[in-house]
């Protein structure tokens, strides 16, 4: 697909969170918008996440658009035409520390308030969920049995393919190299494009994208590595999405394998390191014997590294760039920008349209940390 040489919209990225705004502005009737990919759709981090889809936030901003999200894959083979994989295989967080546990009472409480099914259980009730768990040194643990999990290439791949057929371009293959916010000229590898408005979405090279227009944003990229096993049936799936919050390891079954993440968090600097680390390995073959010690007789097949592009806050960065005209932030979705991807898209593109927030987004705010 050829760069056409003007637009009303840029999107910078083509990950889970620039296709959906694309999808949703081109949905909204927003003419001749343009999505600029280096790669290819769903290339980036976005293709190393472990598709985990909870309702458990923080704030009630975030558990709203999580509800919003969660509605969106539950029927998202009625609006797309895709098996995305959906499953409500619930989230379940091992607690072995009593401050962890007082820490988790105000957030459950709001999450129940707006209809979430969050509790805490025993570590027997635990281990009913995974018989294969050892649970004597926990206190407590806490089970959302309607989060799930998802295919995030699945998701990204239906958000571009309807995006395309409802007119917006998408182009692969072609890497944003300037921005000039004076002139609203995007210069890339194949020539200049200009757009009145300029959407940054480009994951953890968000802050790489900001600084071509002069902007500071506080996206931090850190790798986290997930492994699988060769099958392994003595565990049966599928199991939850289980975090051990003492260590940080995570695992859930994928088909006969299971995902293990020993829940790293690495700063890797400007060159966005993501070759595998041998060293990860062994500390999730060890985190995760410890909680399940069957897993001894398993045997490592694979895994992958990805970058999360983290905040300070741990909250999306989502709003106008400040100081600069013409340029959007949708950046910044640390551990969560797949499964928030679907409400991200709408409300982006029902900003950009109408004008306006279309509710209160302040817990995104660009300016939080000047
Ligand atoms: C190990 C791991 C596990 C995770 N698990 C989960 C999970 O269970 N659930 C969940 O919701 N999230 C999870 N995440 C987080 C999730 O992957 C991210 O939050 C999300 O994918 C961010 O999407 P994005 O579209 O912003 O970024 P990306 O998918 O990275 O998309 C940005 C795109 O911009 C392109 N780009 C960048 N710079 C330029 C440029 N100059 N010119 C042109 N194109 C450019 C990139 O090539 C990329 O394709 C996980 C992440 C990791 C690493």
């Amino acid at each position: 697909m050829a760069l056409p040489k003007t637009s009303d919209v840029v999107i910078v990225g083509a990950g889970a969170v620039g296709t959906g705004i694309a999808y949703h502005l081109a949905r909204r009737g927003q003419r001749r918008v343009v999505v600029l990919e280096q790669d290819a759709v769903g290339s980036g981090t976005t293709s190393k996440a472990a598709g985990g889809i909870r309702a458990q936030f923080s704030t009630e901003t975030e558990i709203r658009i999580s509800l919003e999200c969660i509605k969106v894959f539950e029927h998202f083979e009625d609006e797309f035409g895709v098996d995305i994989g959906y499953r409500k295989i619930g989230y379940l967080s091992l607690i072995t520390d009593e401050a962890d546990l007082r820490g988790y009472e105000p957030r459950i409480a709001l999450q129940n308030r707006l209809g979430v099914d969050v509790r805490v259980i025993t570590p027997k009730e635990a281990q009913v969920i995974v018989p294969a768990m050892r649970v004597d040194d926990l206190i407590a643990a806490v089970w959302s049995p309607g989060d799930g999990m998802a295919g995030p290439a699945e998701v990204t791949n239906a958000f571009a393919r309807r995006a395309r057929e409802l007119g917006a371009v998408i182009v692969e293959g072609v890497e944003v190299t300037g921005i000039d916010l004076k002139t609203r000229v995007v210069r890339t590898s194949q020539g200049e494009i200009t757009a009145p408005t300029i959407v940054n979405a480009a994951g953890p090279r968000a802050a790489r994208v900001a600084r071509m227009v002069g902007v500071d944003v506080a996206v931090h990229p850190r790798r986290r590595h997930i492994f699988f096993t060769e099958p392994f049936p003595e565990i049966p799936g599928p199991t939850p999405l289980t975090t051990d919050r003492g260590s940080g390891m995570y695992f859930r079954k994928e088909m006969e394998q299971l995902l293990i993440s020993p829940g790293d968090v690495v700063d890797v600097g400007d060159d966005m390191n993501v070759a595998l680390d041998a060293e990860k390995r062994d500390e999730a073959v060890e985190k995760a014997i410890h909680r399940l010690p069957i897993l001894e007789r398993a045997r490592i097949a694979g895994g992958w590294a990805g970058l999360r592009p983290l905040t300070p806050d741990e909250h999306a960065i989502i709003g106008w760039a400040p100081g600069v005209e013409g340029f959007f932030l949708a950046v910044g979705f640390c551990g969560h920008g797949f499964q928030h991807s679907p409400a991200t898209g709408r409300l982006v593109a029902d900003w950009l349209v109408d004008g306006r927030p279309p509710m209160d987004l302040s817990v995104f705010d660009p300016n939080r940390f000047a």
